[in-house]
């Protein structure tokens, strides 16, 4: 067995937490390939690494003096290295780093530095070799990442190595300009490397223990997902639930290689097992309720609609031409409705409306705004019957109003929309019928 680990910024934000990833790592010694993230947040009012790296390259970019914030940035990673008693000095790294913010070496490089730091020191605690993803990870001219290249060169460079340390984030280009991936893409690298090495599993080791059933913001202490599907999974992020950053289970999920999502605070959690399929039904027969606020709706009225060929693309035209995407677009004879990110749409709502009355010529139009919709997301929704009724049954008890329903034909997942002052209510109430009823 061969595991890839990635570890998070907050399961690396001090001294403390290196040592229970070092615990982790030696308690397993198939955890040969470590992934490390730049140190986090030590509390919740403490800044991650990353945002003061972005903040001290910009007074660089300014020709501003950043010795102060480049001072405080050092401190991090000298007060991990003091409490973890490493013989270990950063003297030309940090130099180096003075240089190149003066020569403004780009945002990028000055980002991408928090995992470098941290993955040397991981790899000097550990006694792992160092393997800089500067050389491993590469990424074109136009700055896009190349999957096929890095596959193959990474797998080349790992194979002859039993163990290493690789930072996440970042990669480079032929010439050696940095570059990172988008925020919180320590976890893309983490994916990358278990498909280079071929790993059984990808541990990706955060501070909580796996995703949740539904936002503990609203539910209070839900209950964990065992396992869910890259699809199911796809649904839920999508609808706001974010523990792995969407763009981290492509390279894993070509290869069939299950991510674990654990707990450093909670290291013996179970956490979450994301896998392409699986016939291990959930305990409940939904996996995860997810939602998001801020909907609009725009509901178009014409008589005859449904005959008129070329009405759809004409409503949807006129959202193309002002750059707006749609999220739903539920139909009745007579009416259609088109749903939007209310930020997207309000600058440009008469535009949108004077737009629709040109092409489409409709009856009526009539907008309803603070809208927000609600996926209800499980594979055993398909085998079970009455889903759907227990769904709407428990909202009308619940006195929520069902503005608008859309089950794909993948019956993976059912969209309900319902007014911004009910969502709280609507996620208690389907939370309460499918998990709290039947344990
Ligand atoms: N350190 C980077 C960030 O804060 C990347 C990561 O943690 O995955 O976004």
């Amino acid at each position: 067995m061969r595991k890839v680990v990635k570890f998070g910024g907050s399961s690396l934000a001090s001294a403390k937490q290196f040592k229970k990833v070092g615990e982790i790592i030696r308690a397993d010694e198939e955890r040969k390939y470590v992934i490390p993230s730049a140190p986090g947040k030590r509390h919740m009012h403490d800044t991650k690494v990353t945002d003061m790296l972005y903040e001290c390259y910009s007074l660089a970019e300014q020709d501003k003096n950043f010795d102060v914030e480049l001072k405080q940035i050092r401190l991090r990673f000298e007060e991990i290295i003091t409490g973890l008693d490493l013989a270990l000095s950063l003297d030309q790294e940090f130099a180096e780093i003075a240089r190149r913010f003066k020569d403004k070496a780009g945002k990028e490089y000055a980002a991408s530095r928090g995992e470098y730091l941290n993955s040397i020191i991981m790899a000097q605690y550990l006694g792992f070799p160092f393997v800089d993803a500067a050389e491993v990870v590469l990424f074109d001219e136009n700055g896009r990442f190349m999957a096929d290249a890095t596959d193959k060169l990474l797998g080349e460079r790992l194979a002859a190595l039993d163990a290493a340390v690789i930072p996440g984030f970042y990669g480079a280009q032929a010439d050696g300009t940095v570059k990172t991936f988008s925020r919180g893409g320590s976890d893309i690298t983490g994916s990358i490397v278990a498909k280079a090495v071929h790993a059984d599993v990808y541990e990706n080791w955060t501070d909580v223990s796996g995703f949740l059933i539904a936002d503990p913001r609203i539910i209070d202490r839900p209950e964990g997902i065992e396992t869910i599907t890259y699809r199911e999974l796809r649904e839920l992020s999508y609808m706001g639930a974010t523990v792995l950053h969407e763009e981290a289970i492509f390279p894993v999920r070509k290869e069939g290689i299950p991510i674990n999502i654990r707990n450093t605070n909670s290291p013996d959690d179970k956490g979450t097992w994301i896998v392409e399929s699986t016939c291990q039904k959930s305990r409940y027969t939904i996996t995860g309720i997810a939602g998001k606020r801020g909907f609009c709706s725009i509901n178009i009225e014409k008589d005859m609609m449904n005959s008129e060929v070329g009405f759809g693309r004409r409503v949807l035209q006129v959202f193309e031409e002002n750059g707006i995407s749609f999220e739903h677009m539920p139909s009745g004879i007579d009416t259609l409705t088109v749903f939007v990110h209310q930020d997207e749409f309000i600058d440009k709502e008469q535009k949108v409306v004077a737009g629709l009355h040109r092409l489409t010529r409709p009856d009526s139009i009539d907008i309803e705004s603070d809208l927000a919709l609600i996926a209800v997301v499980g594979r055993g929704m398909r085998a079970t019957r009455g889903t759907a009724g227990r769904i709407f049954s428990a909202l009308a008890h619940a006195n929520v109003n069902v503005k608008m329903i859309d089950q794909g034909s993948s019956e993976l997942n059912i969209i309900i929309g319902v007014s911004d002052s009910d969502f709280e209510a609507a996620i208690k109430a389907i939370y309460d019928i499918f998990v709290i009823a039947q344990l």
